[in-house]
């Protein structure tokens, strides 16, 4: 029989990623790396500055000698700071959190999507998932076992997170519905309160655990944003992810939270002491000085992403072969170039090739063939000049 080349003893090991995995992030991060003028409409990441009173508190804090904020934090968060994250919570959803109880801070959302699948999820359980949706999500759940169904978002002049199909595909052998709203990489919302209630309704009855990863939450272009948290006050059937990574630019500080029942918390807390045992310090303590005064960072972030997103709209929609919808939230835009070149993979190539990296869209799921993750949160002068080279790829 043929080796694997790996020897003896790592042959022993069942590998838990397949050698033809490779995450198409780190690929692209790569070329980044050794092309600096190729514009970086690809990775996921607010591409402007954090707020600068944040990073004033956090530089003052990472030199302060009396009170050690360099020390581990408990594993569930400072209370300060779980403490701000309840009153915004109240500010922005009106939900009421207890911060004791109801809170854990983690190491980004992802480290709270990990732990909220381990502590939940077994080998066999039905899970619904939409699709498209974010790659790292259905890798965590195949990780663990899970047998995912997919339940697929609307499309009309902007996708839409579709409570229809979402209902349809509730019933008892279900375990776990994960929703994502604003979506990656669509920019999908859920922004009907009757219908999200009406979902909820379905879970108590069923007995379905219900996921909202709203870590997009800040950046919603219609209407007010309609958070699961009001839903389910005693979450009996919801655990909620979120993070601070996306709403204020600080994707390597590495800061999120579920916030979920109890019990949950605690089981994950235990958890989370042999996996990264706090999130990081002086990001949870600047947090909890800064957060109060987040608002208007915010609000200007939004008004920004909207700018950027209604003139990138009319723009791709006036190239030939392509289509792109609207984003109702989020930060990316999913257009359709399937005209212009079916598969999207050799799609991104010829974007990559005119100095542009997008994300494939056929990463996200089946109905992101033919498509590109295009990000908006950046300055327009980037994304102009991305444009031209996009315009100069569909022409050429
Ligand atoms: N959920 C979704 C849908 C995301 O797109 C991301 C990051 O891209 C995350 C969760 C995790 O974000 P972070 O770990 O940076 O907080």
């Amino acid at each position: 029989m043929e080796g694997t080349g790996r020897g003896r003893t790592l042959d022993k090991v069942e590998p838990l990623i397949k050698d033809s995995d490779q995450s198409p992030m780190a690929a692209m991060k790569r070329i980044m790396q050794d092309q600096p003028d190729i514009v970086n409409m690809a990775i996921g990441e607010a591409n402007f500055d954090p707020p600068a009173a944040l990073v004033d508190i956090a530089c003052r804090l990472l030199q302060d000698k009396v009170d050690r904020r360099s020390l581990y934090t408990p594993i569930r968060g400072l209370p300060q700071t779980r403490q701000a994250v309840a009153r915004f919570l109240k500010r922005n959803f009106d939900a009421d959190v207890d911060p004791e109880e109801n809170i854990l801070m983690t190491c980004g959302g992802t480290e709270a999507l990990n732990l909220a699948i381990t502590v939940l999820v077994r080998p066999g359980d039905k899970v619904l998932l939409p699709e498209p949706g974010w790659g790292p999500m259905m890798s965590l759940m195949e990780r663990r076992g899970a047998v995912i169904e997919y339940y697929t978002l609307g499309l009309g002049d902007a996708w839409y997170v579709d409570p229809e199909a979402i209902l349809a595909k509730m019933d008892p052998s279900v375990k776990i519905l994960v929703v994502n709203s604003p979506s990656n990489p669509t920019g999908a919302m859920l922004t009907d309160r009757a219908a999200w209630k009406r979902i909820m309704e379905k879970a108590k009855e069923y007995d379905i655990f219900v996921f909202s990863d709203e870590v997009y939450h800040a950046y919603t272009y219609e209407g007010s944003y309609p958070s699961a948290l009001k839903l389910d006050p005693s979450f009996e059937n919801l655990l909620v992810i979120n993070s601070f990574s996306k709403s204020f630019a600080v994707m390597g500080w590495r800061l999120g939270m579920v916030i979920a029942h109890p019990w949950l918390i605690r089981q994950m807390d235990v958890c989370k002491e042999t996996v990264t045992a706090c999130a990081p310090s002086i990001a949870q303590w600047a947090f909890a000085e800064y957060l109060d005064d987040g608002e208007e960072y915010l609000d200007r972030m939004r008004a920004m992403c909207q700018d950027n997103m209604d003139k990138m709209v009319a723009r791709l929609n006036a190239m030939p072969g392509v289509k792109c919808p609207k984003a109702q939230g989020g930060f990316y835009l999913f257009p359709d170039f399937s005209a212009v070149e079916p598969s999207s993979a050799a799609m991104a190539e010829r974007l990559l090739r005119n100095g542009v990296a997008v994300a494939r869209g056929s990463a996200f799921g089946p109905h992101g063939e033919g498509c590109a993750r295009l990000l908006f949160s950046a300055h327009w002068q980037n994304i102009a000049k991305a444009l031209d080279r996009i315009e100069k790829a569909v022409t050429a």
